[in-house]
């Protein structure tokens, strides 16, 4: 039987991520897969984690089963962290949080949530967005459509055709946006265009789903909360998948949350029943670590310094390294304008290098960078910049 079935291709990022592990090159650089790095090109376990995993695993007491909703200690700290402990939506209580295996979790269970309730909506997505939206919500069988995202001729955001497109999204369609730190681009919506995102919204009555893999990695964790809380208008539904990978490091124990908002109490607690009986047939339920990880660390005043000081370094890095890029480009004689990749946020950046361009660096000098151009800046440092500056100045003649 299964003489039949195709190899399918690699992961387009994934894929990459492995042809670099199998370089001998000693002086390789892999600005590919979206992990954060330190100066030392090492991807470290944070302090206030180790500490709350001591604490773990001193006072666990069981590996009996979470509920299919996760831990509730965690989802509150979820939401709270979203919003702030005083914001309406919590106080009236609008939100529920299922704890999920990461982000690609919460989004796969919103996809199915949607998809279960709301057949035939489609969702929209950025253009480009991350390579692994489409096939998510493909395989949860939701209708999609694309509105324009990136503007070439200036490297920001083509606002303009954005709007466009959205208004027009039918009433009902889910409007898939990322929370801050926009993969791969970078280019984030000022407070002003959130504004006006918010206005359409709720004025065609759409549906904002959020990605939020980055809360804290762009500005500060309550500054790259400032899109969500504009969208969190009194009465507005939305969902909002959490990821804990990126700023608590916690990649590899699938730590995610999605929240439902509701327009009322009531109609929250129908939506959660609706999230666990996707659940319950996808996996069940959660596994407990990296959740607990969170919770310790969210619910202890000094852990939760810890993490923040953790997080700002590590946000501090990611800017430094955008400037030193910067500078190093025209350094070295590169003509071509740079300068926008101080302007974006988080661990992307668009470089504008084309396939072509991403080939030869990588054929010819074992730098990887993922097809669309995208660059994980993460993966720059003091020791590498100088080689990376060369490459592209070698590709751009
Ligand atoms: N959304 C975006 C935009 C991402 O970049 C990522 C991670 N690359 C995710 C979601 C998924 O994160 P996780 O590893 O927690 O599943």
């Amino acid at each position: 039987m299964f003489q039949q079935v195709q190899t399918a291709p690699p992961d387009s990022i994934l894929g990459l991520n492995e042809a670099f592990r199998n370089d001998p090159n000693p002086e390789k650089i892999n600005l590919s897969v979206g992990v954060y790095k330190d100066e030392n090109g090492v991807t470290p376990v944070l302090k206030c984690v180790k500490q709350a995993e001591k604490r773990l695993l001193e006072t666990e007491s069981t590996k009996s089963y979470l509920p299919i909703d996760g831990r509730a200690g965690y989802t509150k700290s979820v939401r709270e962290l979203l919003f702030g402990a005083d914001h309406e939506v919590l106080t009236a209580k609008r939100a529920v949080t299922v704890q999920t295996p990461g982000g690609t979790g919460a989004l796969r269970v919103a996809g199915d949530f949607l998809a279960d309730s709301f057949p035939g909506r489609t969702l929209w997505h950025s253009q480009p967005t991350w390579p692994n939206h489409p096939n998510i919500f493909t395989a949860a069988g939701i209708p999609l459509k694309t509105y324009p995202y990136f503007d070439k001729a200036t490297n920001g955001l083509d606002f303009a055709g954005m709007m466009q497109a959205l208004k027009q999204a039918p009433k009902g369609d889910i409007i898939l946006l990322h929370g801050c730190c926009h993969n791969p681009t970078g280019i984030d919506p000022t407070p002003e265009q959130w504004k006006v995102i918010g206005d359409l919204i709720q004025e065609n009555e759409l549906l904002p789903l959020l990605d939020f893999a980055y809360q804290g990695l762009g500005d500060g964790l309550l500054e790259d909360a400032a899109g969500l809380r504009e969208l969190a208008r009194p009465g507005q539904e939305m969902l909002i998948c959490s990821s804990f990978s990126k700023n608590f490091g916690l990649y590899n124990e699938r730590v995610g949350a999605l929240t439902a908002v509701a327009e009322h109490e009531a109609e929250s607690v129908a939506v959660l029943s609706q999230l666990k009986k996707v659940i319950r047939s996808n996996y069940s339920n959660p596994p407990t670590h990296g959740a607990a990880v969170v919770e310790t660390v969210l619910g202890d005043a000094e852990l939760k310094a810890m993490w923040e000081e953790e997080l700002g370094d590590m946000r501090d890095r990611i800017n430094g390294i955008r400037k030193l890029f910067v500078d190093k480009i025209s350094a070295c004689g590169i003509d071509q304008d740079f300068s926008f990749i101080q302007q974006q946020k988080g661990m992307f950046s668009f470089s504008g290098l084309n396939q072509m361009q991403v080939d030869q660096l990588r054929n010819e000098m074992s730098i990887y960078i993922v097809g669309s151009g995208r660059i994980n800046v993460a993966g720059i440092s003091e020791a590498n910049v100088d080689r990376l500056c060369e490459g592209i100045k070698k590709v751009l003649s």
